[in-house]
């Protein structure tokens, strides 16, 4: 979590609140000893920010390459497991784990090694970003302000509105519709469709998916059939990474009004 967050949101919360748990290797299924995978697997305790949801011992993997999200999809498969991807855990919702749910046949995937952002396009009027499932909201906006390119008075890029919060991995905000506040105003010539949601700005979603045969990767385009499925699916994916169209940068202005009676 970044400084600035942990500034922001502590009087809150503690937002991060996944607690890792070491265990003896022979604790593991053998089965998943033997799947050839390099990730790490572990137990951990699983707490949402809320702190409402706590569930102990779970069987979790951090993936950490695509040859292994694919053999993790597949031991899952074979041996009756669910998989839930997760962010932060910066939530108060049952998607991941409820408080019922038997966690005895979970398998919770850490993405987060999965933060890459790489700048595809970079006009004037538009930017085109691609970015890793597990890149953190505040790294994300850093490095759209940061570019060199777009407007010359004020460079950079940036979406119309974002979630508050600047430790969401990317894929939990398109996993529930992340947003902030917009609204369009008189002579606003600004283009009403990206006043919505991040999933608004989603050119394209690479995902793991069954391909007939096997868990396998695929992109995803926006105006292809399916393309919208994988836009706000509540954590029923496992999102790999997304392209975003986004804004050139902008300046806001704040006012205080200190004479409301
Ligand atoms: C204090 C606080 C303030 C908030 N403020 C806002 C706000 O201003 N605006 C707003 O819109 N929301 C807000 N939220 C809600 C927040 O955006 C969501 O809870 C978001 O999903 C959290 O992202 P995360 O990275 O923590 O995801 P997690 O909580 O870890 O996961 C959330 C969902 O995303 C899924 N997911 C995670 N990674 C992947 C992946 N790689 N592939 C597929 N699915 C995946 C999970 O399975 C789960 O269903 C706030 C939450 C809190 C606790």
């Amino acid at each position: 979590m970044s400084k600035f967050n942990n500034e922001r949101r502590t009087f809150l919360k503690n937002g991060r609140g996944l607690f890792f748990t070491s265990v003896a290797v022979s604790s593991l299924p053998m089965s998943f000893l033997l799947s050839g995978c390099d990730s790490p697997f572990y137990h951990i305790t699983y707490k949402n920010w809320a702190q409402d949801i706590q569930v102990g011992g779970v069987l979790a993997a951090k993936v950490t390459s695509l040859e292994d999200l694919e053999s993790v999809a597949k031991w899952a498969l074979e041996n009756g497991h669910f998989i839930k991807a997760f962010g932060s855990m910066h939530n108060w919702s049952p998607l991941i784990l409820s408080k019922d749910e038997p966690k005895d046949k979970a398998l919770l995937l850490d993405m987060s090694q999965f933060n890459h952002l790489e700048m595809l396009e970079s006009h004037a009027d538009y930017g085109v970003v691609k970015a890793g499932c597990g890149v953190q909201s505040e790294d994300l906006y850093s490095f759209l302000a940061n570019q060199p390119s777009g407007k010359p008075d004020i460079p950079g890029y940036a979406f119309s509105n974002t979630p508050a919060p600047g430790n969401l991995s990317l894929a939990g905000m398109l996993s529930i519709g992340g947003h902030g506040t917009k609204v369009s105003y008189n002579d606003s010539k600004e283009n009403e469709s990206l006043n919505g949601s991040i999933s608004n700005n989603v050119l394209s979603v690479t995902a793991l998916v069954w391909d007939g045969s096997k868990y396998a990767l695929r992109t995803f385009h926006r105006d292809e059939e399916d393309g919208d499925l994988f836009l706000v699916a509540l954590g029923a994916t496992i999102i790999l990474e997304a392209t975003l169209y986004v804004l050139p940068n902008y300046n806001l202005r704040c006012q205080s009004f200190t004479d409301v009676h």
